[in-house]
């Protein structure tokens, strides 16, 4: 069970207090206290975990400081939707915006290389009106001699660039938890020129220990990919781990089933179930068009594979899209042949625009739908 307390009730207030010694009096149920600093306000919500079937959402709603109990429903704790939870979703960094309402582009480099690459890749992000970037500089490689990634090496140069070119959120994967530190000292030494978003990336989406590490620190928001091999109940599960540490700023990503059943595509797309994890739990949902697909192959429309998941995924609803561009895919170190190239992005932005609009429309329809439903009723 969920207990919301009231808007600003401060931990150290009485009422605070009180409520709390009331619980510690309930027997076999134990509690933990949730902070969620909000854009106005500060919102303190307790999870009571153990025998709650024996309390009455009466009850605990007449209880001081409560203002809301919601009985969990659902497996998913703290990122699920239950019955009758109204709780805003999304969440705000680096004065971005998240949520399953809005929609964000992350485009960028598969693996960070060479400076100039980066430089010409965020110059034209920021030429077409994008805060928001993908750099790799940790990547996790099939072979041990495959290149890795630049790691740290590349960081400080790599932020600097980002808040020249006013990126305010870079999506980056991290493989082990000093990656993370890694990160965040970088950060600091630069002066927090820009922000960024820990990805973790498919191959440990069940990592339970990187898990709980990432989920134990809030400053920055994670995006955790799905399993490839798992199904989506088990990378669910995965993102709640991020949410029990204490980290709910948490972004959910599709970006397809290994499977040959997806052939010729890298993987099987999988963003049918956009609208399924919007449903099932509060986070935003990203799509991977690049690593889904794996080519540039396009349709005898003359329209590529990457770009027709894109708008499939958008048109469902998706939140975020996540696609590797590259400035000269032929010399890049990871992933060339998925690149988009510069002189695509006006295109891919505006294929994903017209996307976006036709899911308002069809969002718009369907309130429409449903009031008409109600009033014949
Ligand atoms: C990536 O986004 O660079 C990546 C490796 O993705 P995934 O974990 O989905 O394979
Ligand atoms: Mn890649």
């Amino acid at each position: 069970m969920i207990l919301i307390l009231e808007a600003d009730l401060g931990e150290q207030s009485p009422i605070f207090r009180q409520l709390l010694t009331h619980l510690r009096g309930l027997a076999g149920i134990q509690f933990r206290v949730h902070r969620e600093q909000g854009a106005e306000q500060v919102l303190n919500e307790i999870y009571l975990i153990g025998d709650t079937k024996q309390l009455r959402v009466e009850d605990m709603e007449a209880l001081p400081g409560v203002e809301k109990a919601i009985r969990v429903s659902r497996e998913y704790r703290m990122l699920g939707r239950h019955t009758g939870d109204q709780r805003t979703h999304g969440f705000e960094y680096n004065g971005v915006r998240f949520s399953q309402d809005n929609l964000h582009v992350f485009a960028g480099l598969c693996a960070v290389d060479t400076p100039e690459h980066v430089e010409q890749m965020l110059r034209a992000l920021q030429d077409n009106g994008q805060v928001c970037a993908r750099m790799g500089a940790y990547k996790p490689r099939t072979s041990p001699y495959a290149f890795q990634g630049h790691g740290k090496a590349c960081l400080p140069w790599v932020f600097d660039l980002a808040g020249k070119y006013g990126i305010r959120v870079i999506a980056m994967e991290i493989l082990h938890e000093s990656h993370m530190d890694e990160i965040r000292e970088a950060l600091e030494m630069t002066g927090h020129p820009t922000g960024v978003m820990l990805q973790i990336g498919t191959r440990n989406t069940q990592n339970f220990a990187l898990l709980k590490a990432v989920g134990r620190q809030q400053a920055l928001p994670v995006l955790l990919k799905r399993g490839f091999g798992i199904t989506l109940e088990e990378s669910l599960n995965a993102a709640e781990y991020l949410a029990s540490e204490g980290n709910t700023k948490v972004i959910f990503g599709l970006r397809g089933m290994k499977s040959n059943l997806g052939d010729p595509h890298r993987n099987f797309v999988d963003f049918a179930q956009v609208p399924v994890v919007k449903r099932l739990t509060r986070m935003p949902v990203c799509i991977d068009p690049s690593h889904s697909v794996g080519s540039r192959d396009a349709g005898p429309d003359g329209i590529m594979d990457i770009f027709h998941v894109a708008a499939q995924g958008v048109v469902a609803g998706a939140n975020m899209v996540l696609v590797d561009f590259h400035p000269d895919p032929m010399t890049a170190l990871v992933d060339g042949p998925q690149a988009l190239l510069l002189k695509e992005l006006p295109w891919f932005l505006e294929d994903v625009r017209l996307a976006r609009e036709v899911y308002e429309e069809r969002r718009l329809l369907a309130t429409a739908q449903a009031d008409m439903v109600e009033s014949d009723s």
